[in-house]
């Protein structure tokens, strides 16, 4: 019996690169998937520093002509995340600081060719190199791999199925037309109809235009980037596609994101029956952040990239409105991103001493610790494909006031303000809509309300805490798409073991019956 084999092509992946959700999700997911039987490979750019973090690293190919230059491909396993991964080494492309940028917060000026070599290395793989299995099914996420589908199909590899997910559809991937022998893009394809979009090469595009399925993060990020608001130019294209475009939300990873084990919190671990250790954190949080030391201040949290996709512009205009008609709030930042925000938010903290705390930085430890400390996390998002941050803090009994798009108003659950007080001890969060301040600041005012019924309060925390975001339990409707797409050969063939040769369509066909559930089409 064959096993089926996923070759994830991805810019990210927890804990050997991260920037963000990306890094997190492909773990997750790659984690997931292999407990279920799919043997998942992530290839992965060679960053600086990578591949001495994995456990056997060792050269199992030379792909000559790639994009910038002759590289190599590593193979190796990650002790911590325990995958395969193969490395795409070309140190003249990835022996650098910062993933996508340089320290000057400027992107690398040849993105385009960094991530046109890992799509071609990613075919190559595709079409077969001595000693590596071929896998059945290509995943290939966001725009730094959407190129893959299209050499796929350009290639002629047609044994060999594709599905781009999007994680991110604001970032797409789009160099000028004159670059396209510098990125391999075949002359047949360098058209409006193949990849081409405002008269820039669009590798985003490329992806939704020729992979055999293409997902999104959630069910509402997937309605909404069909309209013109969050289709960022792509919605018609995506209209065309819908019969092949599928929700399929992200999971979290509970045994990393967990307050009974997370030894971020030393002795400080707690859990959803007993929160005294919450509290503790709290202080210890003030602490580091250097506030007031009150335990019953109520302390707002809000760790994100601090840019206009995360509303952190209208955040420093409806922290003071809040801050100052509730003397008992405190606010904790971390994060970066744009510096123009960055220092509206220290300058917000200048204003607040002891009440208001900003940190500028990336900090994977800090974040945690922000969750257990929290009593509020505040997440604005102008668009959220996911939203992993507010699941985190779920899981730290830390409540989200959120924005009402995409994945946040898909996991946060809020019967609303005309609802009865008592509807909120079912929620687990609090919604707002657009991007206002007003919005955000009422909503903030209604959570500071909610923190003086401690019944209500603790029931929402309870509920926050408690429900399952796994990705034991997401992983499911990925599962069924690449065993539909393998033509599910290994799983047909154990449950109906006598029956005659068939064509893989018939085979998707009987396995859709089979196992009674696809992924969620809109
Ligand atoms: P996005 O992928 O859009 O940035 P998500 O909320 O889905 O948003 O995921 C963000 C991830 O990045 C989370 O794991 C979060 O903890 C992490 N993160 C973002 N900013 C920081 C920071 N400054 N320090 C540590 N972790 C951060």
């Amino acid at each position: 019996m064959s096993t089926t084999t996923i070759l994830i092509v991805a810019a990210e992946a927890f804990p050997l690169a991260k920037t963000g959700g990306l890094g997190d999700a492909i773990t997750g997911m790659a984690r997931a998937l292999t407990e279920r039987g799919i043997a998942a490979t992530v290839l992965l750019p060679a960053y600086r520093g990578v591949a001495g973090r994995l456990d056997g690293a060792r050269e199992v190919a030379r792909l000559e002509d790639l994009p910038g230059g002759d590289a190599r491909l590593l193979s190796g396993v990650c002790p911590v995340s325990e995958l395969s991964f193969l490395l795409l080494e070309n140190d003249a492309l990835y022996d650098r600081g910062g993933l996508y940028m340089n320290d000057e917060g400027a992107e690398h000026a040849d993105n385009g060719v960094r991530y046109a070599a890992l799509c071609h290395a990613a075919v190559r793989i595709a079409r077969g190199l001595p000693g590596l299995p071929r896998p059945t099914v290509v995943h290939a996420h966001d725009w730094h791999a959407a190129l893959t589908p299209l050499l796929l199909r350009d290639a002629g590899i047609d044994d060999v199925k594709s599905v781009l997910t999007i994680h991110n559809l604001a970032f797409q991937g789009q160099f000028p037309l004159e670059d396209a022998a510098a990125l391999g893009i075949p002359p047949a394809c360098r058209s409006e109809d193949a990849m081409v979009a405002w008269n820039q090469l669009n590798f985003m595009k490329a992806g939704i235009r020729h992979a055999d399925r293409v997902t999104t993060v959630s069910r509402t990020y997937a309605r909404e980037i069909l309209t013109p608001a969050f289709g960022c130019g792509l919605d018609g294209l995506l209209r065309e596609r819908a019969a092949d475009l599928m929700a399929i939300p992200n999971g979290i990873d509970t045994a990393l994101w967990d307050p009974s084990r997370d030894p971020q919190l030393g002795p400080l671990r707690y859990h959803a029956g007993d929160l005294a250790n919450k509290r503790l954190c709290k202080t210890v949080l003030q602490r580091e952040f250097d506030l007031l030391p009150d335990p019953q201040a109520t302390l707002v949290v809000l760790g994100s990239r601090l840019t206009e996709q995360k509303m952190a512009d209208v955040a420093a205009d409806a922290l003071p409105r809040v801050l100052d008609t509730h003397a008992d709030m405190q606010v904790a930042i971390l994060g970066q991103g744009d510096r123009r925000l960055e220092s509206a938010l220290k300058s917000l903290a200048a204003r607040y001493p002891k009440r208001c705390a900003t940190r500028i930085g990336y900090n994977e430890t800090g974040a945690h610790r922000l969750h257990a400390g929290g009593d509020i996390l505040l997440h604005g998002s102008r668009f959220e494909p996911f939203g992993l941050t507010p699941l985190y803090a779920m899981r730290y009994g830390t409540v989200p006031v959120g924005s009402r798009v995409g994945g946040m108003a898909d996991t946060i659950e809020d019967p609303g303000a005309d609802a009865p007080l008592t509807a909120m001890a079912f929620a687990n969060g609090l919604l707002f809509d657009g991007d206002g301040p007003d919005a955000m600041a009422d909503a903030l005012s209604r959570a500071m309300h909610l923190r003086r019924h401690p019944t209500l309060w603790r029931a929402m925390q309870r509920n926050a805490m408690t429900r399952d975001f796994s990705w034991q339990r997401a992983v499911g409707p990925y599962e069924r798409l690449i065993h539909s797409l393998a033509g599910d050969a290994a799983v047909e063939d154990a449950a109906v073991a006598s029956a005659p040769a068939r064509s893989s369509h018939a085979g998707q066909r009987r396995t859709r019956q089979a196992r009674g559930s696809m992924p969620m089409p809109l």
